[in-house]
């Protein structure tokens, strides 16, 4: 069988970024509106400032403007949350991330629950779940949403296709499952109580990885033809580059993988730069639906 097709993420992120940034230029010529990201960073974790300043450079690049708030390692939970609490009212932002995670005393929760669902760029906040849950509009976790404009992308319409899960965090698993179902797709989700997951994923069309354990989902566990969408981000050991070499792997087993798959995400370079890529779109959905605009068109030719 041929090796799989590469559904290449930089691509298609690429063009749903040049649909945000034509969206924001007709916002602020049509209407004065310039869509405004504020990313709140608590604490000095590498990776967390490498993801901010990343998101600061990409928010500017689109039109739209960034605010950026990086506070210590030693910030309260309560002084967190008053920042939170003027944010949701400064009427020049319109999207509010709190780059997790957090350091240990600061409770995620109550941090989400205090963003206003109208800001929740992240959709994290319960209101934006049970929107989600109930098929509301509202704002959806950027990164199951990449996963399934890339699941589109590759497949075409999802009606009826046999989709599995693996993974059920509120970030990734359950809201992918959510937007699958949406879809019309049948979906099963899969976690680390599953029996048989091998063979549960044996009889996927469509599988989506969010598991955070490097290459679990090995070849001979994927459906011949099948698309695979790798989320996992996972840094490990790579003696063969050099001592002390680390490299990123997803968590599918992707040499393997792509030897049976119909198509295959690679990491780095499919689901990542989508979730970046969802977050400057879900910025301009929040400044519309606040300013009760019509939402222009973000949809990415397949
Ligand atoms: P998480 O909150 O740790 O959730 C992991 C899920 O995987 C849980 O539901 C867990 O099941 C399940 N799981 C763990 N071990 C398993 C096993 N052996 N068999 C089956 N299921 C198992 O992680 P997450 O936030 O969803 O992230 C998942 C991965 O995506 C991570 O690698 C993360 O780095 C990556 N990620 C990437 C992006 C991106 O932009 N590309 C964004 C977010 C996350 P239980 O519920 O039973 O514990």
């Amino acid at each position: 069988m041929a090796e799989a097709r590469i559904i290449d993420g930089k691509a298609v992120a690429a063009a749903l970024k040049r649909r945000v940034a034509d969206a924001v230029s007709g916002l602020e010529a049509g209407h004065g509106l310039r869509p405004g990201l504020a990313v709140v960073l608590v604490g000095s974790d590498p990776a967390s400032q490498v993801y901010v300043r990343s998101k600061g450079r990409e928010t500017e690049a689109a039109g739209m403007r960034s605010i950026s708030h990086r506070l210590p390692e030693t910030t309260s939970e309560a002084e967190l949350l008053a920042l939170v609490r003027e944010l949701n009212a400064d009427s020049s932002v319109h999207g509010i991330l709190v780059q997790f995670p957090l350091p240990g005393h600061i409770d995620m929760g109550r941090v989400i629950d205090t963003i206003s669902p109208d800001k929740d760029v992240d959709g994290l906040h319960p209101i934006n779940a049970g929107r989600l849950a109930a098929g509301m509009p509202g704002l959806v976790p950027c990164t199951p949403l990449g996963c399934v404009i890339l699941a589109k992308h590759a497949l075409g319409d999802l009606t009826g296709v046999n989709a599995l899960v693996v993974g059920r965090s509120n970030l990734v698993g359950k809201p992918a499952a959510q937007l699958l179902l949406g879809e019309n797709a049948t979906v099963t989700i899969a976690h680390s109580r599953s029996r048989d997951l091998p063979g549960i994923a044996r009889a996927a069309d469509l599988l989506i990885a969010a598991v955070g354990r490097p290459q679990m989902v090995r070849g001979d566990w994927i459906k011949p033809g099948a698309t695979v969408i790798d989320v996992g981000i996972n840094r490990v050991p790579a003696p063969d580059k050099g001592e002390g070499e680390t490299r990123l792997v997803g968590d599918v087993h992707y040499a393997e993988a792509r030897e049976v798959a119909g198509a295959i995400t690679p990491v780095p370079g499919g689901v990542g730069p989508m979730t970046i890529a969802c977050l400057l779109a879900n910025t301009v959905r929040a400044a519309c639906a606040i300013h009760g605009l019509p939402l222009p068109d973000l949809s990415v030719a397949a």
